[in-house]
């Protein structure tokens, strides 16, 4: 993995494998997550966007750079903000609009709904971020202090006046494969995990995965709305899959879930539990 001669303050630029780039967050630059870019020979894909439009802009301009071609489709992984809110950017060339797919969920998810929240959150009177930037100031603890830092973050993001709903226009039930002049790429609906649906990016013949959230190197996973015994058994499936292909499964992911999380005791469970308890009281009353 070579680090790229990219100057973006929201993220560190990495070549994984010649054409395939990975852009992993800086601290502290309310990116909120990490996201790529891969030229397969005769086009480029993107795969997710960021919480932050600026940020989005540099991946689109940093792809454009490095390729000399742009986007023909973004990859959206999950319908959680921190990978959606950058979508307008690739969207401002009026000539050329790449595809956007992602898993039917998400698209639906997305169409009935990030409009009117988007609407909702550009209209909050100032006196309501002034709340958050007190909460913030006044937090105690340090949970108190990520949580109110998180919803100015999230807040604060969506509120920049670029950002718009861009829904998907392609959607992927099963598996996409993409087989590009120098590179062919597998889009795949994994089903169940983080989120209801999510989309992984995987390269077969360079052996490379791009699992949006499902992985986090040195951290157990923040379920969120997914499947927490789904999620650690398709774990174990891809750390034994490298183990019979014959290749060291990679120290991430021999690493990434801890004890306490296969004993059901990881702090994730917490808001995956409460998740669970509300869409199943929510059930009860339809
Ligand atoms: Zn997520």
């Amino acid at each position: 993995m070579k680090q790229m001669n990219y100057n973006s303050p929201y993220f560190t630029l990495y070549e994984v494998v010649p054409d395939i780039y990975a852009a992993i967050e800086k601290e502290n630059m309310n990116v909120g997550s990490n996201a790529g870019f891969f030229d397969l020979g005769d086009r480029i894909i993107i795969f997710d966007t960021f919480l932050n439009i600026e940020a989005a802009k540099d991946l689109k301009q940093a792809a454009m750079e490095i390729t000399g071609k742009p986007a023909s489709m973004i990859v959206i992984s999950h319908f959680h903000t921190d990978h959606i809110i950058g979508l307008p950017a690739f969207m401002s060339d009026k000539d050329h609009k790449p595809m956007v797919v992602t898993a039917p969920f998400t698209q639906d998810i997305m169409e009935r709904e990030l409009e009117a929240d988007i609407k909702e959150i550009h209209g909050l009177p100032e006196s309501k971020m002034q709340e958050f930037r007190d909460q913030l100031a006044n937090a105690e603890t340090e949970t108190e202090r990520l949580n109110a830092e998180n919803t100015l973050r999230f807040y604060n993001n969506i509120r920049h006046p670029e950002v718009t709903a861009v829904i998907p226009n392609l959607t992927i039930t099963d598996k996409l494969i993409i087989h590009g002049t120098k590179h062919t790429v597998e889009l795949i609906n994994i089903g169940t995990a983080h989120t209801t649906e999510d989309i992984i990016a995987y390269f077969p013949t360079e052996k490379i995965v791009f699992m949006g959230d499902l992985l986090f190197s040195n951290h157990d996973p923040w379920i969120g709305s997914g499947d927490p015994k789904y999620i650690r058994e398709m774990m174990d499936l891809i750390i034994q899959g490298k183990k019979e292909s014959g290749t060291e499964p990679a120290p991430i992911l021999r690493t990434m879930l801890s004890e306490d999380f296969h004993k059901w005791n990881s702090p994730c469970f917490d808001w995956n539990s409460n998740f669970l308890n509300t869409a199943y009281w929510e059930k009860l009353k339809k």
